[in-house]
């Protein structure tokens, strides 16, 4: 049990009402932590450091060298703390350990990329008439405001840290309150790493109290958000009275479509892999499984055989492949659509809590892997973000219906294709409307390549290339090369 601060200007703070929130794992209930629970006051001070560290200081002299340098020690430092921040991760989140480990190598490599990426940042020089030479310049958007979910932690605070830092932003980043240990323990690497104080504060609270102060403060340029399309629209509304730029990471509810000739085994693991990874807690998660009528009851027959044997547990347990869900409003909200489902479609596997865990996760926020087949892709359960283990199976006929049964649904992050016929992939990959799609494989979210969603899963880009853009303002520069008056006024 360990009583954290916010980390605010190079150092620990608490909340100025002096009030705490517990943070739990989920597995157990067990309080592991208390940390502030901040409102807007917290929130100002963080801004304004920010905002000093920005405009004044060491921060705008730093090269590009220096940043892209100290990017290489948070990723260094990551690398060599792996094991005690992935048993962090699984005690705080739930996941498996084994899951835990490759976020934490995701983590440090993301730190790693934008550390790369940070010295070939480069503006244009455009050929506009005249004796003059134009330029675009490349600059920092200025604070950045980032509010971030509890599925993946660690790695959400560095997708979004790692590219300010890159861009010579300054940051204020606020954690899910479920799952704030991770990101506050790198904190404490940061002065280590070079990161002058100011230039990334950590302020942790509510989403309605510290969240909403971060979306309204005036002196915030820039709102980066992962978490709900409802919080999403509450933002992007709240943003528009200081016009701050926005990007949203929200949700979907991705179709992962198998064509009669996919390879079947590879089918079979792909479906699972699809929904119930990270207890289905992915904004990605491939939770419309289409399935082709020829091979339908074989490959559903073969998946919920699989399925039954995913083992529930505790994410420290090595034989778990399936951990808690993260909180009891979460637990709920899943136990209340495996109720929706059950009048929407046919139950083949789970609907419930695990019948047999252990004596110390008793009390754990467990539901079984689920799947529900024949459903109407107009069922609450193939339209609604559920954020839990469960699977929707939906037949279809050839490519035209995969195709519009996939693209009927409010949401466009991503989509699998699965066939040996590339000339069918590449079709149906030209055809989906969703910013991320994968052909024989589902869910690899390499950091090197952008991330992001269609329709109402948001806008803006993260990782890649394309993540730094999002931290960047473009400049245009016209100089005059003619030293003599333009002659105008005569
Ligand atoms: P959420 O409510 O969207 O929260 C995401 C982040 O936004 C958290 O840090 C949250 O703070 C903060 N927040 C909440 N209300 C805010 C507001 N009015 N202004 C500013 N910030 C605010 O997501 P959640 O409560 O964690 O989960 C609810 C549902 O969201 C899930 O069931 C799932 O469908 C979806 N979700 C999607 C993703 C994704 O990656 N697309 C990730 C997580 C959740 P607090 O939670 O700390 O109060
Ligand atoms: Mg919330």
């Amino acid at each position: 049990m360990q009583t954290y601060r916010n980390f605010i200007d190079g150092a620990w703070t608490d909340a100025a009402s002096g009030r705490t929130l517990d943070v739990l794992n989920p597995a157990t209930l067990e309080v592991i932590a208390r940390v502030p629970d901040s409102g807007p006051e917290d929130v100002d001070r963080a801004v304004r450091a920010a905002r000093r560290a920005f405009d004044a200081g060491d921060w705008p002299q730093t090269s590009a060298r220096e940043r892209g340098r100290i990017l290489f020690r948070l990723s260094e430092y990551l690398g060599k703390n792996a094991a005690r921040f992935a048993e962090i991760e699984t005690l705080n989140n739930g996941k498996p350990l084994a899951e835990a480990r490759e976020d934490l190598s995701d983590a440090a490599f993301c730190f790693e990329y934008y550390g790369g990426l940070a010295t070939k940042v480069r503006g244009d020089v455009l050929p506009v008439p005249g004796n003059v030479m134009s330029l675009a310049l490349r600059e920092p958007v200025g604070v950045a405001g980032q509010i971030i979910p509890w599925n993946y932690p660690l790695m959400m605070a560095a997708q979004k840290l790692a590219p300010a830092i890159a861009a010579g932003c300054t940051s204020v980043l606020k954690p899910a309150e479920q799952t704030p240990i991770s990101v506050l323990e790198l904190a404490g690497a940061f002065e280590e790493a070079g990161l002058p104080p100011g230039v990334v504060n950590i302020v942790n609270g509510a989403g309605e109290t510290a969240g909403a102060a971060i979306v309204v403060h005036p002196e915030v340029d820039k709102i980066a958000f992962t978490g709900s399309c409802e919080v999403g629209k509450i933002i992007m509304r709240e943003a528009s009275a200081t016009l701050k730029r926005v990007s949203l990471e929200l949700g979907g509810k991705s179709p992962n479509i198998f064509f009669a000739d996919a390879e079947f085994e590879a089918a079979i693991e792909g479906a699972l892999f699809g929904v119930f990874l990270n207890q289905g807690e992915i904004c990605s998660a491939g939770s419309r499984v289409l399935v082709q009528r020829s091979i339908y009851s074989r490959l559903l027959d073969a998946v919920v055989e699989k399925a039954k044997k995913i083992k529930v547990g505790p994410g420290l347990s090595p034989e778990t492949k399936m951990g808690p869900l993260v909180s009891q409003e979460q637990y709920d909200k899943v136990l209340s659509y495996l109720e929706v489902g059950k009048k929407e479609a046919r139950l083949v596997l789970g609907g419930g809590r695990p019948k047999h865990l252990p004596k110390e996760a008793e009390k754990g926020f467990f539901v079984e892997p689920t799947i529900f087949c024949d459903v109407d892709n107009s069922a609450r359960i193939a339209r609604e973000e559920i954020f839990g283990p469960v699977m929707a199976v939906i037949p279809f006929d050839d490519e035209e219906d995969a195709c519009r049964i996939a693209n009927d649904t409010p949401f466009g992050l991503a989509a699998a294709v699965w066939t040996r016929d590339i000339f069918k992939a590449l079709r149906a990959v030209k055809r989906l409307r969703a910013g991320v799609v994968w052909v024989n494989h589902m869910q690899p979210a390499p950091v090197e390549a952008p991330w992001g969603g269609y329709k109402q899963s948001g806008f803006g880009r993260e990782l890649g290339p394309h993540g730094l853009d999002e931290y960047l303002e473009v400049k245009q520069v016209y100089i005059n090369l003619n030293d003599r008056p333009i002659g105008w006024y005569r």
